[in-house]
């Protein structure tokens, strides 16, 4: 088995961003393709095309950009949504369809009121659709592991029969404990005869923290193709975390004898990155990429890490990139350091975003002594948020004080470049701030999170503020980051504000598309 290595197909930019909260724009979405592909991943799933304009447009721009990585596009079982899929990627140099059909009892009865042999017949059915586009495709027999036995092995059969390249065995409610999985892909190489024409996927959730362990057991039993997503984000509890499954993989190659395609070193920046862009925050005690994770606290560890590293330490946290120094530029750092640094942590930004983001930087350089990696990247996505933006924030100001009433001016450049300018009393500076914010762009929303952190220490500190408004049953994330944490406040309002006025115009676009 030495030598053979396991696909890892990302889908950071499908089942991530399908988490609550996190509505990704076309740039943004891009950036993160960028890096995954810096990262090495093999096949990323870039959105799931049909359910709204924004997705396409964001798959189809993926797919034109990037290089290396086979770009897949999601899709129900319906000619529709297949064509759909298609149009994204069909300039890809390597592009994927990946339909998806439940399979299980339960979800036949109750979601799609279809008997097995129907199931059967619409997936050989919309594999050949797919087919005629291309030769990649991927069928998901959704909710696996509660399907009867037979009846996957049966489904398995029929789409590698109708041309199926990969099948993905997928424990969509994280149900499936991992003797119990292992067995089940065990089964799935017994009892489906064709099985060699394909690759065996498998696509585990969290529900029960068992993500990773499933996705290490089915490689155990063969399957060469794992889901995953960066820091471990998705639906519900989330699916399994592609650094965890990645360096598990390398750090006990002595079990495995198999290898990924992925640079670890591109690990740290990758995860940092989509942390910064999708607005969920790594917990300080996530393994491999959380703040405490190489970080030894007890003078036993402390001693042993002195005298040898490995004495504690399993891994090196060079090996996925944990920067040893966090200082970087200054005041006195050029145009073409600063370009070189962002090449570095994975940004590509064109000629104008790049005299933007240069301009802040000098800025921010004024006003905090030095600049580390996580401040540039708070910054770059501060000007990546800001560049599809409906308003934008012009000035802020406000007078507060322990016997002053909180008041705030705001003044925001509006749709058609209007400035609109207005003021509102609250009961503290940043209640002050979205009112007169909410006196200008009147859309109902409730603030249902909000939270302050530093991105380094220090007094001096840019802080960065993350907030989660409802409006019309949906979550919509917002970030902003300033020396100021009022400004911080005013920016993470006007983002999640933007993102849920683009995504709104989206969704009302869908409804009229449906028949
Ligand atoms: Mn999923």
């Amino acid at each position: 088995m030495t030598g053979e290595r396991v696909f890892i197909f990302d889908t950071t930019l499908r089942d991530g961003e399908q988490a609550a909260g996190t509505s990704l724009n076309v740039q943004e979405k891009l950036e993160i393709a960028r890096q995954l592909e810096a990262l090495g991943v093999d096949i990323i799933e870039a959105g799931f095309p049909i359910t709204s304009q924004g997705d396409f447009e964001a798959v189809r721009l993926i797919a034109r950009e990037l290089h290396n990585a086979t770009v897949c596009a999601l899709s129900h079982a319906n000619e529709e949504a297949i064509d759909r899929a298609w149009e994204a990627i069909k300039s890809a140099r390597q592009g994927r369809i990946h339909i998806f059909l439940s399979t299980s009892s339960l979800h036949l009865a109750y979601q799609l009121k279809k008997s097995q042999e129907d199931v059967l017949k619409l997936a050989a059915a919309m594999v050949a659709r797919a087919k005629k586009h291309l030769d990649d495709v991927e069928f998901t027999p959704m909710d696996s592991t509660r399907t009867d036995t037979k009846f996957l092995y049966q489904v398995l059969e029929t789409v590698i029969e109708a041309g199926a390249t990969t099948v993905n065995i997928a424990d969509t409610v994280g149900y499936a404990l991992p003797d119990e999985f292992g067995k089940l892909i065990e089964g799935v190489f017994k009892n489906v005869p064709n099985i060699a024409k394909a690759v065996v996927s498998v696509h585990c959730h969290n529900d029960l923290g068992l993500g990773v362990a499933n996705s290490l057991e089915a490689i155990r039993k063969g399957a060469r193709q794992v889901e995953c997503t960066v820091n471990g984000i998705g639906e519900c509890a989330g699916n399994a975390a592609l650094e965890e499954v990645v360096m598990a993989i390398k750090t006990r190659s002595d079990l495995f004898h198999i290898t990924t395609k992925i640079d670890t070193t591109q690990i740290y920046r990758t995860s940092r990155l989509v942390s910064e862009l999708t607005g969920f925050i790594v917990p300080q005690n996530k393994a491999i990429v959380g703040k405490n994770a190489f970080r030894h606290q007890s003078g036993i560890h402390q001693d042993g890490i002195i005298k040898k590293a490995n004495t504690y330490e399993i891994m090196d946290p060079r090996a996925v990139g944990v920067p040893a120094s966090a200082l970087v530029l200054g005041k006195l750092s050029g145009r073409h350091a600063f370009k070189e640094r962002l090449l570095e942590l994975g940004f590509s930004l064109d000629e104008t975003a790049l005299n933007h983001a240069f301009k802040a930087f000098k800025e921010l350089a004024d006003k905090k002594k030095d600049v580390t990696d996580r401040d540039i990247q708070s910054l770059i996505g501060e000007e990546l948020r800001t560049a599809t933006e409906t308003y934008h924030l012009d000035h802020v100001g406000v007078s507060c004080g322990n016997h002053s009433m909180p008041t705030a001016t705001v003044r925001l450049i509006g749709p058609n470049k209007e400035i609109l300018a207005d003021a509102a009393l609250g009961t503290g500076p940043v209640d002050a701030v979205y009112k007169a914010i909410n006196r200008i762009v009147r859309v109902p929303n409730v603030l249902t999170e909000f939270s302050v952190s530093s991105i380094t220490e220090g007094i001096d500190a840019l802080g960065e503020v993350l907030i989660r408004i409802e409006s019309d049953g949906a979550t919509y994330t917002g970030r902003g980051s300033d020396t100021d944490i009022i400004v911080s406040s005013a920016k993470a309002y006007m983002n999640a504000l933007n993102r849920l006025l683009v995504t709104g115009k989206d969704r009302k676009e869908q409804e009229i598309d449906e028949p």
